[in-house]
């Protein structure tokens, strides 16, 4: 019934840790979940106002256009430049994305042809490999090894595969890893780009969320990768607007037109109001970014410490809201913690093989919470 397409698609792991899940909350369990990549945190009152009086103005009651309204690009542009130093014209190297899934769901069918390959980092955000699949590319997984510091080794990628190869994704801050890349990184991949003749889609979406002073970097600042790739950004998780859908694409000019140009054949735009709101969060005060990176930094101290006392090798994450765990099988544990212990985590494997042995802990809820957690895994023989 369905396309090859269709069945092509790897299983949704996920699903079956969901599955397991409702049958503990039917029980009756105090399902703790740490599953969910999802700010616990409501958006900041003033973007809400802004939505809201946007949305009573019927001005904004019909279509959007396509590549954003102007006034959002330019609040881009001018958060871009202030953050990152970086310069960007708002008419041609910044769209508007329905939040950076719908950027990176849709940028392969502009540059991928049936059997080209996509570099895909392995394990990874699942998107980057279902939207090769999509455009008929083929996945080529580059993985993200904890003896690299979870930097993948391009020099490593064969010959033939690069050769036929027209995307890299790469996502630092990292979702799983919760690994950060040094800008001499973002230059060797731009040398690397350039020598190969790859689009580059960096996917920046927790440069936001980052501890101890750390201030993660954009792809575009490194030297030449204005002429190479872009950056998907999103409001999601900066201003906790994950249900908004609100995004942008910003950098080289002919990606952002191939992608301009898929776009505007799948959908219409982001609600005016909607960009509204992005706007009055881009440009307004930023206090709530800063006290939602304190607010995680509390919520990883307890987690990271309660495992490393439980004998787990974890790393001290200095950006993203997860915590990425070395475990003997990642799906086993995870199974585990949910039935003995009503705790949700997600099994490394749902982002790729190279995830077996792993599980991700989403801090995306209160500390009482998380100490409840650590408190029923001590008891456990783990
Ligand atoms: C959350 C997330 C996104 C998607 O965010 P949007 O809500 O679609 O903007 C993209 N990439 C990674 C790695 C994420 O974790």
């Amino acid at each position: 019934m369905y396309s090859k397409r269709l069945d092509s698609l790897p299983p949704y792991l996920f699903a079956q840790i969901d599955e397991l899940k409702e049958e503990q909350v039917r029980r009756g369990v105090d399902v703790i979940d740490l599953g969910i990549g999802d700010p616990d945190l409501p958006t900041p009152p003033h973007i809400v106002d802004a939505l809201c009086s946007a949305a009573r103005d019927p001005a904004n009651h019909h279509y959007p256009s396509y590549a954003g309204m102007r006034e959002f690009r330019e609040a881009v542009a001018a958060w871009y430049r202030r953050r990152f130093s970086v310069n960007l014209d708002p008419e041609t190297e910044i769209t508007a994305l329905m939040g950076s899934k719908d950027g990176i769901a849709h940028i392969p069918e502009a540059f991928v042809d049936p059997g080209s390959y996509v570099l895909v980092p392995d394990p990874g955000y699942p998107v980057y490999r279902t939207s090769t699949l999509f455009a008929e590319g083929r996945v080529y997984e580059i993985p993200l090894l904890e003896e690299n510091d979870f930097l993948p080794d391009l020099a490593a990628i064969p010959r033939a595969v690069v050769k036929k190869a027209r995307l890299l994704f790469l996502n630092y801050p990292n979702n799983p890893t919760a690994a950060t890349a040094p800008m001499e990184f973002f230059e060797g991949v731009v040398d690397y780009a350039c020598e190969h003749d790859l689009v580059v889609v960096h996917d920046n979406a927790y440069s936001e969320v980052s501890f101890d002073g750390y201030r993660a970097p954009s792809f575009l600042s490194a030297k030449g990768a204005m002429e190479v790739g872009i950056e998907m950004h999103s409001l999601s998780k900066t201003y906790n607007m994950t249900g908004w859908r609100i995004g942008m694409a910003c950098g080289r000019m002919e990606v952002i037109k191939g992608l301009r140009q898929v776009k505007t054949n799948v959908d219409s735009g982001v609600f005016n109001a909607v960009q509204h709101a992005a706007i009055a969060a881009l440009t307004g005060p930023q206090d709530s970014v800063r006290e939602a990176s304190e607010v995680y930094q509390e919520r990883r101290n307890l987690l990271v410490a309660g495992l490393r006392e439980m004998g787990f090798p974890v790393a001290l994450p200095q950006a993203t809201f997860y915590v990425w765990m070395g475990v003997e099988n990642g799906f086993d544990f995870a199974r585990r913690l949910l039935n003995e212990a009503g705790i949700v985590v997600t099994p490394g494997i749902g982002f790729g093989k190279y995830g077996e042995k792993y599980a991700r802990f989403a801090i995306t809820r209160p500390v009482d919470r998380i100490g409840e957690a650590l408190d029923r895994m001590r008891g456990l023989d783990l």
